[in-house]
């Protein structure tokens, strides 16, 4: 973190402001996580802030301290749209391009408000005036702890501890990816020191899932496909699927993980069809070096982390697996 940062941060806190807070689209357990800590935080300073999410995020969430405040834009335009242009400042959390809010991209744009990136994608578009981007680090919470500790760490309580242990928890997958570091580690440490129950909270998260989903799962691992001269795994899920099954927003969270832990495997995908937004939603893992940022970014319209990806394909499903193929042939020596 830049020193001038938290210096002009600081200096913009001053004195009581309206904040806006948005996580990306489709928010996971760090960009909510990371939200409702921030927003619980800066309450403690008398700020009026909101959340506004672009849509609902998922179940599994649901638990999360002040979650049930959140503000969705896709079924609250007009208020979200006054919030967003009475805003002082407007944080972004867990996203770094103006495409991963979608129209709420092009409101903030124009509103006068100063826009505060904390983010750890790679590659930062250039839309904040205020920017903490370290895509070394593993999770937007682990960054927000930072922003915590250095405005005022006497603030620290558990709900807000329990926030953020949620990111952490869930973009470090459980403590096990490369980017989880003996920092993480630390700040894990004193956020347990707040009493938060880290066995509960892990319980809510990957034990609390509906049979659903369950039967989900085992079509899409029915539907597996191992590609062995390209050490590659794909899942694909239809929207035929989907519906036989009630899918919800999450449903299908952790799947693309089952192609990894095969034995040899360096890459998982998986294709799920939207057929309301007309796409094949798709979810890149890797193991090692093969980076899967620059997959999704250079053929299908996405990023993320060296690591963990995703991307969008507005081919139809059997045409998407073919493109993908094609794509993975090409990169073929990378994946040996
Ligand atoms: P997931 O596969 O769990 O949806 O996302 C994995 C990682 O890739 C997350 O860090 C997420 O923010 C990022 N990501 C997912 N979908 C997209 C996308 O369409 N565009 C970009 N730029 N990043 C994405
Ligand atoms: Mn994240």
């Amino acid at each position: 973190m830049r020193k001038s940062f938290i210096t002009n941060l600081k200096k913009l806190l001053e004195n009581k402001k309206n904040i806006t807070i948005l996580p990306h689209k489709n928010p996971d357990g760090d960009a909510m996580g990371s939200c409702l800590a921030l927003k619980l935080f800066l309450k403690k300073f008398g700020h009026n802030c909101n959340i506004i999410s672009p849509n609902d995020y998922p179940d599994f969430l649901d638990w999360m301290p002040g979650i049930s405040k959140v503000l969705k834009f896709s079924s609250n335009k007009i208020f979200c749209e006054k919030l967003i242009k009475e805003s002082d400042i407007i944080f972004t959390l867990d996203f770094n391009s103006l495409k991963r809010v979608e129209i709420i991209g092009d409101l903030i744009k124009k509103t006068k408000s100063i826009i505060v990136m904390i983010d750890h994608h790679e590659n930062p578009d250039d839309f904040s005036q205020l920017t903490y981007s370290d895509p070394k680090i593993a999770s937007t919470c682990e960054m927000t702890y930072n922003v915590i500790e250095k405005i005022k760490i006497q603030e620290l309580d558990s709900e807000i501890a329990s926030c953020l242990y949620t990111g952490i928890l869930t973009d470090t997958g459980s403590f096990k990816y490369p980017s989880t570091s003996s920092r993480t580690h630390l700040i894990v440490s004193r956020l347990l020191e707040t009493g938060i129950n880290h066995t509960e909270i892990h319980q809510n998260i990957y034990d609390n899932f509906k049979k659903s989903r369950i039967s989900l799962l085992s079509i899409a691992l029915s539907n597996l496909k191992i590609l062995d001269h390209l050490n590659t795994v794909y899942i694909t899920l239809t929207n035929k699927e989907l519906k036989k099954n009630n899918f919800k927003k999450g449903d299908t969270e952790g799947f693309v993980n089952y192609g990894l832990s095969i034995k040899g495997i360096k890459l998982s995908i998986i294709l799920i069809e939207n057929s309301k937004e007309k796409i094949i939603k798709m979810s890149f893992r890797s193991k090692g070096d093969f980076n899967v940022n620059v997959l999704a970014k250079d053929y299908f319209n996405g990023g993320g982390h060296t690591n963990a990806s995703g991307g969008a394909s507005p081919r139809s499903m059997n045409d998407t697996i073919k493109y993908l193929i094609y794509v993975l042939n090409k990169n073929s020596n990378k994946l040996k």
